[in-house]
């Protein structure tokens, strides 16, 4: 894990340049012990709690750049996020958060650098030795690592902090897909009995043809993503 905290050290001290800091060593110094903390306190591995205060700074200089230029448009936004094996259930979350992202549960490491390159796509992986690839090192095939002993709703908040992103209308929690409106009568037989007396806005999944509605369940998970604090509004 050295090359994690390796490459967390220089982001450090370049966003200490970047704040201003009076005294960067001090900043730096301040943040490595934050991390230390976190790993103690929470019983993580301290390159995990490295990445994580790293990506919380990046969401801080982020908002304070935007607060005097404007907010530009994400790098990320609109590029498909590709999950490795491991990240299936942040896979979901993104696709509850509106993200176009691909879960690729069946691809080993060589055939995941692949697709993403040929998609244009950001990768998101668990696995810390994809970061030495040539390809991720020279910024060629953007890349996040997760942790993935970090909560999912964790994951995202990462994801959203390091990639810049917003929150957009959800897409379907099965596949990714867009979720379309579509008029109530026409789906009158798939709609259960209880629910179509209460509600009249129903979408269709543009992928695989799934039903979905503002009911209790999709309101959890819209009332969970705002509690996150993630810039942008759900739909
Ligand atoms: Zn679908």
């Amino acid at each position: 894990m050295r090359r994690i905290q390796k490459a967390c050290l220089q982001r450090f001290e370049q966003l200490a340049q970047r704040f201003g800091a009076r005294r960067p060593e001090q900043a730096v110094a301040l943040w490595m012990q934050k991390a230390r903390e976190i790993s103690e306190n929470h019983g993580v591995p301290l390159a995990e709690a490295l990445v994580w205060v790293d990506a919380r700074l990046q969401g801080k200089w982020r908002r304070f750049r935007w607060r005097r230029q404007g907010r530009p448009p994400s790098a990320a936004s609109g590029r498909a996020l590709f999950c490795d094996a491991g990240l299936g259930g942040l896979a979901r979350w993104l696709w509850a958060a509106g993200q176009p992202a691909v879960w690729c549960r069946d691809a080993d490491d060589s055939q995941l650098v692949r697709r993403a390159l040929q998609a244009g796509a950001v990768l998101l992986t668990t696995d810390s030795l994809l970061l030495e690839r040539r390809v991720v090192r020279s910024g060629r095939l953007p890349t996040v690592w997760v942790p993935p002993t970090l909560r999912v709703t964790e994951q995202l908040a990462l994801v959203f902090d390091q990639l810049g992103l917003q929150l957009l209308p959800p897409r379907c929690m099965r596949c990714g897909g867009r979720l379309c409106p579509v008029e109530k009568a026409a789906v009158a037989d798939r709609i259960p009995p209880r629910t179509a007396r209460w509600l009249e806005e129903f979408f269709l999944c543009q992928s695989c043809g799934g039903l979905f509605w503002k009911g209790t369940h999709w309101q959890r998970i819209l009332s969970r993503l705002r509690a996150l604090g993630l810039p942008g509004a759900p739909g």
